[in-house]
């Protein structure tokens, strides 16, 4: 399933056997990006947290902390649904041009190539304007309560990344896995695209109305091979890219 989606949405012609090497060679390309990032924030979280469980309440600090999932779930579900989904034409004045050149290529190239090492996630600098003013913001708040939920949501982040790169390269027969995995591949097809933007979960898929649609969500959780993505020929892909994601 998930070779035929990729061939036809890669452009890549595979000889025989050559796709499982491409696949490897891809996977080390998004793992290399992916280091710098899990260092620097898991650190940062660990510092925090840390700090979190020394403060006068520890226990508060442990709440803080969990918040940090769901709060990153959401962020990962509107980031993905309107920034990296959303549409930046060119324009005059910096914010639009800066618009345009730095986030309306970001995702577009990963729909168009879904097993591109470039493009399967993101990497250091990515978030890093704006963790620079976040951190100290939430020090404007005890470390139990603030600096803690951003150490959570770090890491999460941390977590979401290594997820949607286990999700395009990684085998399991983990069922939690197999369905995430289902679910995701199914964004990358035509039917998919404008819906299902949740990669760790689809709960706010749920809440913000952007769940497929009922007969899809019990082919994708049937525990065996019902889903069936449709395939597309390399021109059917870019033309649907083209009319329905990004204008380019
Ligand atoms: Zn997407
Ligand atoms: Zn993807």
């Amino acid at each position: 399933m998930s070779a035929g989606l990729a061939s036809t949405l890669t452009g890549f012609r595979p000889t025989e056997g050559s796709f499982e090497a491409y696949k490897r060679e891809q996977s080390r390309i998004a793992r290399r990006r992916l280091y710098p990032l899990t260092v620097f924030y898991t650190t940062y979280a660990l510092i925090i947290t840390l700090l979190g469980l020394r403060s006068a309440h520890p226990w508060i600090g442990i709440v803080f902390y969990f918040a940090g999932i769901p709060v990153w779930s959401l962020v990962e579900y509107l980031f993905h649904r309107y920034v990296l989904h959303g549409r930046f034409p060119p324009g005059k004045g910096i914010i639009r041009r800066f618009l345009h050149e730095r986030l309306d290529p970001l995702h577009w190239e990963h729909h168009e190539k879904p097993f591109d090492g470039w493009h399967i996630s993101g990497e250091l600098k990515d978030i890093l304007p704006l963790f620079f003013v976040a951190a100290p913001f939430s020090f404007l708040f005890p470390v139990f309560t603030l600096p803690v939920l951003l150490a959570g949501v770090v890491q999460s982040y941390v977590g979401e990344e290594w997820t949607q790169y286990f999700l395009h390269f990684g085998k399991s027969r983990n069922p939690l896995f197999r369905h995430l995995k289902r679910y995701h591949l199914y964004h990358h097809s035509p039917r998919g695209m404008e819906k299902g933007y949740g990669i760790t979960s689809g709960i706010w898929d749920l809440v913000f109305h952007t769940q497929y649609p009922k007969p899809v969500r019990k082919l994708l959780s049937e525990n065996g091979h019902g889903a069936r993505i449709k395939k597309m020929t390399r021109s059917q892909a870019s033309r649907l890219f083209r009319e329905r994601f990004k204008k380019r």
